[in-house]
């Protein structure tokens, strides 16, 4: 880890102020953590691919680093360097190039919309908290792979400045959980925070803002679910996949899991250059997903962060094809196209 602002895996930053607790055996998405693929060669090789197949950079794998888990690798494609999954989490050359202008580390200006430690707040009625810095896989074209999580994080047992922020604002209906991926907390965490929520009237819905389902099906195990199901408002899921292969039958249980356990299902998508653009993949897409009973919502237009550059797909393209899944597919099944735009008071819908 040269930077100290990237994403960790599992909590490595946690303060250790935390009142000893008996060690629990880790559970079965832990030890699926613990074999994740963290070297590019370790994931080349997996592959049976070699770096003639692909333009790799170390370089870009040092400034953030591979993390792949095992059942994501799993739906990856052997010897083939343009698969739609491994291109989302491979560090290409392209990353190291001059970016176009307009890209910079912090494409959405969080850091003028901070509240207080982890605590993001854009939009009206909802508060957005960084509940962690970790992930369970590296996407290369991930808007906060420059955040400052070490500083931001609102877990670690400083849930309190979240409670405090909805006892004192009662337009506060909705809080996010997002991150990383809040799903990387343990139980015990989450249920630091689920617990006291329930007391909060004003607070009607969580929002959870996860790639695990997905990425790391395990984590979705019964005590989790159990612990979901106690929020007394309602409970949104908003997952994120961008292919279709990316749901196989574990993705697909673990999702009906969470219904089962009362939570709203959607899914926001990135539009990827070489990996979701074109109509047949989204076709497939929102209605993959429709059949494990999840909606859609947005599909965002690349954010503009320094080493995506290579993703971007221009607005126009990004137009024409929603208006041609349009033609084809019930309006429910039709994601908003959204860009987002630092100081707007909402995600700018563009179709
Ligand atoms: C994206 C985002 C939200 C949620 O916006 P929705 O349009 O409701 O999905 C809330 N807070 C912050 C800080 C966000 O970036
Ligand atoms: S896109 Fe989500 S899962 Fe991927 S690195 Fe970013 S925060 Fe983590």
């Amino acid at each position: 880890m040269s930077d100290p602002a990237m994403p960790s895996t599992l909590d490595s930053r946690t303060p250790t102020a935390q009142p000893a607790r008996t060690p629990v055996a880790a559970t079965d998405w832990q030890l699926a953590m613990q074999s994740a693929i963290r070297s590019l060669d370790v994931l080349l090789a997996a592959l049976s691919l070699s770096p003639r197949d692909v333009a790799v950079s170390a370089a870009a794998a040092e400034q953030f680093p591979v993390l792949v888990t095992p059942s994501m690798l799993a739906r990856m494609r052997r010897g083939d360097p343009r698969d739609p999954l491994l291109l989302q989490f491979l560090p290409r050359l392209e990353e190291t190039l001059p970016q176009p202008a307009g890209y910079r580390g912090d494409p959405l200006d969080e850091r003028t919309a901070l509240r207080g430690e982890g605590l993001l707040q854009k939009y009206a009625g909802r508060l957005l908290a960084v509940a962690t810095g970790a992930c369970a896989v590296h996407c290369r074209y991930c808007f906060r792979r420059h955040f400052p999580y070490s500083e931001q994080q609102a877990s670690a047992g400083r849930w309190q400045g979240v409670l405090t922020r909805l006892r004192e604002d009662p337009s506060l209906h909705e809080l996010i959980l997002s991150g990383g991926d809040p799903l990387m907390l343990t139980d015990r965490r989450l249920a630091d925070l689920l617990e006291p929520l329930a007391g909060i009237a004003t607070l009607r819905r969580l929002r959870i803002h996860t790639r695990l389902p997905v990425v790391l099906p395990a984590r979705i195990d019964a005590s989790l679910t159990a612990l979901l199901a106690g929020f007394p408002g309602t409970l949104v899921v908003v997952v994120h996949v961008n292919h279709p292969r990316e749901l196989d039958a574990a993705a697909g249980t673990a999702l009906c899991r969470l219904r089962q356990a009362g939570a709203l299902l959607f899914n926001q998508a990135v539009l990827l250059r070489g990996i979701n653009d074109d109509l047949a993949t989204q076709m497939a897409l929102w209605q993959t997903l429709a059949d494990t009973g999840v909606m859609p919502y947005y599909l965002h237009l690349l954010d503009p962060v320094a080493g995506a550059a290579h993703f971007d797909v221009p607005e126009s393209e990004a137009r024409t094809l929603i208006s041609a899944l349009r033609e084809r597919l019930p309006g429910y099944l039709v994601p908003r196209l959204a860009r987002e735009v630092p100081g707007e008071p909402a995600k700018t819908v563009l179709a």
